[in-house]
């Protein structure tokens, strides 16, 4: 048997694990990448890429071939019958989002534009796991191949095997959950008079769900209340939801030229653990619910963006392992929520009862005109509301800073920069480039008196954990000269929009150190700088 050796070993090579191999091979990490199917999956499951996710794309330099292979929806319409209930407008998010819309595009393209930020022949297919041992901190993996088998031993082994995950099986990790009883039939067709946009309609007889995408296609998901349990087809057909279309929809649908049809049975599970010793779960491996709200994917990628960096520096660095602890304390409760939130909304949506219908229709009508709360539905939709700061990790930077504007924990926004010599950079381009980002909220005149200590906090920080921390000094007042501001040797650039205000809450003054994956890690004040460093050699497991 062939016996090989790796850093990191990616097992699956869905959106999670494909998002998580384009960060390994952007940092430079030693890792494979194997599937145990012949080529890329021609299905186009999952269809809606949330603006969070986007911009995940976008720290990955892909964003722009996402947005040129799929179509952007500023809204999606809920009606009852005839009767528009709602509209949910994404635009709403326009302030502090660079991408207010979803972008529709099939997964098999999502995949293949995963898989094409890689170097090429990166995934090995035909690889299928089937044992997994750890002995003395190494990961020993059993392939099988098309041609044998072979034992890759990895430091860390990441399962990103989907629903079915072997590694979790293999883990014998609880997937605990429950089915919600709801049977669901799905086809990607032509449609003889297509729409333009993105609908949920109810009736008392059931749901139809439509999404347009690439063109000439639309995804029809039907819920009908009088085929479910005993009396869902066997194996559903066009015709089948035609005949149920023709019950819930209140216009004919004629579907034709089916690239895809499909049934399911919604339910939600979840991992007791995401890790176990140097193995982890990302994606669907960890985590399923049911597909409303487009959210599964989405969910699984940014599993993936979280893990990944922690992965790359804790084998560059050496780092302590508590920073790869912080993966489940941050990424499960976001699968949690996902999972009671799409299970309320399914109860919501297929209510039967007339007062329950009632009032449902009701309270939609009446509340989503509300800005606050549209604004609200739609960030948390878009996964713009993710959040870290509730962690043991995020808390225990609160005794080192008295700024209490942003927490340890928040999403961090794109913003744009202006160099001295009037060139556009934006944050997230530059958290491409760099591992952590140290913003000094600088104005003019005050450098002199922080500038030795910043310069200390960087070299304190560098010298003990890794060349990790990178000062970049931000003014909002126009400058020619950086040395106005900096004598540092440190790039310097402007905001004279003041957008990291108004995006991400801080003023001159203010001093934020950011995630590679667009999260604060910690945000106090230039007058506390040697906090900072103690705070982050904590944060890293390292000591003073
Ligand atoms: C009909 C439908 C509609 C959906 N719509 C949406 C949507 O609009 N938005 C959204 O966000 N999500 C949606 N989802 C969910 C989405 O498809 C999944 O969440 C997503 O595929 C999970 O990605 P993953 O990489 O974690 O797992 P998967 O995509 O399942 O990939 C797992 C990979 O692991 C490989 N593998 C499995 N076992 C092994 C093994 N033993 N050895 C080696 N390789 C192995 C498989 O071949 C596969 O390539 C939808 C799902 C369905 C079914």
């Amino acid at each position: 048997m062939q016996e090989t050796h790796t850093d990191i070993l990616i097992i699956g090579a869905g959106p999670s694990g494909l998002a998580l191999a384009n960060q390994l091979e952007r940092y430079g990490v030693r890792y494979r990448i194997i599937d145990q199917n012949k080529e890329r999956s021609r299905y186009s499951k999952a269809l809606v890429m949330h603006p969070r996710t986007l911009e995940m794309m976008d720290l990955l330099g892909l964003s722009e071939s996402f947005l040129q292979a799929g179509t952007p929806y500023k809204e999606i319409t809920f009606h009852y019958n005839e009767d528009l209930l709602a509209v949910l407008d994404f635009t709403n998010i326009s302030v502090s989002a660079d991408f207010p819309f979803v972008n529709v595009i099939p997964q098999s393209r999502t995949e293949e534009i995963l898989e094409s930020g890689l170097s090429p022949h990166r995934v090995e297919r035909e690889m299928t796991l089937t044992g997994l041992e750890q002995k003395e901190g190494v990961v020993h993996a059993s392939v099988r191949k098309a041609n044998g088998e072979e034992t890759i031993t990895a430091r860390y082994a990441v399962g990103c095997d989907g629903a079915h995950s072997t590694t979790r099986d293999l883990l014998q990790i609880p997937f605990t959950g429950e089915s919600e009883e709801v049977n669901v039939m799905l086809a990607d067709v032509k449609l003889a008079a297509p729409k333009n946009d993105i609908s949920l309609t109810s009736s008392d007889r059931g749901l139809v769900f439509l999404a347009p995408f690439q063109g000439e296609y639309t995804r029809v998901i039907v819920i009908d209340y009088k085929k479910q349990g005993d009396d869902f087809p066997e194996e559903v057909t066009l015709a089948d939801m035609e005949d149920s279309l023709a019950e819930i929809y209140p216009e004919t649908l004629s579907l034709h030229d089916p690239y895809w049809i499909s049934s399911f049975s919604a339910s939600h599970r979840q991992a007791s653990s995401y890790r176990e010793g140097n193995v982890f779960l990302a994606g669907d491996a960890a985590h399923i619910h049911n597909p409303i709200g487009g959210q599964g994917m989405n969910v699984g990628i940014q599993d993936a963006m979280n893990l990944g960096w922690k992965l790359a520096y804790t084998v560059q660095h050496n780092l302590n392992e508590t920073l790869l602890d912080s993966y489940h304390a941050e990424r499960a409760p976001v699968a949690e929520e996902v999972i009671k939130k799409t299970s309320y909304l399914m109860k919501g949506m297929t209510i039967k009862s007339h007062y329950g219908i009632k009032a449902r229709n009701q309270g939609m009508k009446w509340l989503l005109p509300n800005k606050k709360v549209q604004t609200k539905i739609t960030e948390n939709m878009a996964q713009l509301d993710v959040d870290y700061s509730f962690t043991k990790f995020a808390k225990s930077f609160r005794k080192f800073t008295n700024v209490k504007k942003v927490e340890s924990g928040n999403r961090v926004p794109d913003v744009s920069f202006l160099t001295p010599a009037k060139e556009e950079k934006t944050l997230y381009s530059m958290l491409r480039e760099e591992p952590f980002l140290y913003l000094i909220m600088a104005g003019r005149g005050d450098a002199p008196q922080y500038q030795e200590a910043v310069r200390n906090a960087v070299v304190a920080f560098n010298s003990r954990v890794g060349d990790m921390l990178k000062p970049l000094f931000i003014t909002f007042d126009e400058v020619d000269d950086p040395r106005e501001i900096t004598d540092m040797n440190s790039e310097l650039y402007m905001d004279l929009n003041e957008e990291s205000n108004e995006r991400l809450h801080v003023t001159p003054g203010d001093m934020v150190v950011i995630r590679p994956d667009a999260y604060v890690l910690l945000h106090t004040s230039i007058t506390e700088t040697d906090q900072l460093t103690k705070a982050l050699v904590n944060y890293f497991g390292h000591s003073l």
